[in-house]
């Protein structure tokens, strides 16, 4: 059974580029039939906060990629590490190690001066016939592991493929400070364990520390999982995507109303392809989902390009679906009384037009609130004096006929006629003073939705 995990450090609000790393994850325990797990990987104490995994917890909410288990915390985990720990040690994985920083430091310049890559020198390393230096007093060690010497770590990784390390080149990795606790790498490899994580799929900044993590899993006796490390998603400026370089918290994308669907879609294609397929649904892309078809090279956000996608997910919807995510923006606003057939009616007239929830609510708010929009200078132009005889005309017609688009499309026919006119040279009028812009679709069906009462009463606000 495929197990997949999203495993975020909550260190800053997670944003596009982090939540990419949980899509795929996420879509492949669907797409199988598997689990995906969360983990919040919390032991950077300083930096971790509550803020963080709250941001972390909404966002996969509303993007609807909620865990089948967890959240698990990694520092609720810390008994375990440690009694894991203790498993390395008796199997003759781990030893202590006395090197002080300065002693490190002393060595790292030395290399370099070398021009050697700086690593460890294995001074504390036990080999047998080896004779170590003498154990400093009142020094607490680290541990370190004592990682094979000679031959390769290798992996086909899903996206990157066959990647080889030499042994040599890994230096023995420090698994627990002075103080006990474990280190990154550590908690990582007994998490996937424990959590019996079968693909990790996860950015290429940790493809580094893949090869340490397998020869771990291989101490512990355990079968490394399959791995597949995404490339970065850049900003639009092309560096990294980051908070430090502007990155919105995923959640403001929901603020800012976009649709969870059309984010999945958005953020599916900036890295994985289904031949030419540009809008798709949730349930397509689960279908679709496998890891043969993940990019190599970096994508790079676009942030026209998902309102673009936002704005076809929009169109496709069902209005009464629509209205549904619209209604929480104006109750936000503190707009509650919106009737929720006129609220449909607004989506199913504009939804054409915007590329946002938000959007749309500005309509809702404009048409069916208090008050127009001042718009002086279109009134200026289109609501002259020489209209104002039709405009009277039309109001009383609207009055009496029945409420419905083709009586209120007849009784603005008829007021044409009387008075001589060309349908704009009355429908922007009228635009202008019951919705404070000349620019709205059909002026009839407009009408219909914003109700007698609203109608007249701003019609004769001149
Ligand atoms: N916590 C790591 C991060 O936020 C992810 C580690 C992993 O997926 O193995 O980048």
């Amino acid at each position: 059974r495929v197990r997949t995990r999203f495993a975020p450090s909550p260190t800053g609000f997670i944003h596009l580029g982090n939540i990419r790393s949980a899509l795929y994850p996420w879509a492949f325990a669907r797409a199988t039939g598997g689990d995906f797990i969360l983990r919040i990987e919390d032991t950077d104490v300083e930096r971790s906060t509550q803020a963080a995994v709250d941001v972390i917890l909404e966002s996969l909410e509303w993007l609807g990629m909620q865990p089948d288990e967890g959240p698990f915390y990694q520092m609720q985990r810390m008994d375990r590490y440690r009694e894991v720990l203790e498993q390395l040690k008796a199997g003759g994985h781990v030893y202590p190690c006395y090197m002080s920083m300065q002693e490190l430091d002393a060595l790292r310049e030395q290399q370099m001066a070398n021009k050697e890559k700086p690593r460890y020198n294995g001074l504390w390393r036990p080999e047998s016939g080896k004779q170590l230096p003498p154990i400093p007093e009142g020094v607490q060690p680290v541990l370190r592991f004592r990682n094979p010497q000679g031959g390769v770590v290798a992996w086909d990784d899903k996206v990157k493929g066959r990647i080889e390390i030499r042994n040599d080149e890994l230096d023995d990795l420090v698994i627990a400070r002075p103080d006990g606790t474990p280190t990154y790498n550590f908690c990582v490899v007994v998490d996937d364990i424990d959590m019996a994580i079968t693909h990790v799929i996860r950015g290429d900044d940790h493809v580094n520390n893949t090869p340490r993590q397998i020869n771990i899993f291989l101490a512990l006796g355990a079968q490394p999982p399959v791995y597949a490390h995404l490339p970065t998603v850049l900003n639009e400026q092309g560096e990294k995507m980051s908070k430090r370089h502007g990155a919105k918290p995923v959640t403001q994308y929901r603020d800012e109303g976009y649709l969870p669907d059309a984010m999945i879609n958005y953020l599916a294609r900036l890295g994985w392809s289904h031949g030419d397929d540009e809008i798709f649904s949730r349930q397509q892309f689960i279908e679709w989902f496998n890891l043969d078809h993940l990019g190599r090279s970096a994508a790079q956000f676009d942030e026209a390009k998902l309102r673009w996608v936002n704005s076809q997910h929009l169109k496709a919807m069902e209005d009464g679906a629509l209205a549904q995510l619209v209604a929480p923006q104006l109750a936000k606003r503190g707009f509650a009384a919106c009737d929720a057939t006129q609220l449909r009616a607004v989506c199913a007239l504009f939804k054409d037009r915007c590329d946002t929830t938000v959007a749309l609510a500005d309509w809702a708010e404009r048409l069916l609130g208090e008050s127009v929009p001042e718009a002086a200078q279109e009134r200026a132009e289109h609501v002259t004096a020489a209209v104002v005889p039709a405009l009277d005309t039309l109001a009383k017609a609207l009055a009496e006929c029945p409420w419905e688009r083709p009586a209120i499309a007849a009784a603005i026919k008829k007021t044409l006629a009387e008075h001589g006119l060309k349908m704009p040279q009355l429908a922007m009028p009228v635009r202008v003073l019951v919705a404070g812009t000349a620019h709205t679709p059909s002026v009839d069906a407009l009408l219909e939705l914003m109700g007698r009462e609203k109608v007249l009463a701003r019609l004769g606000k001149r």
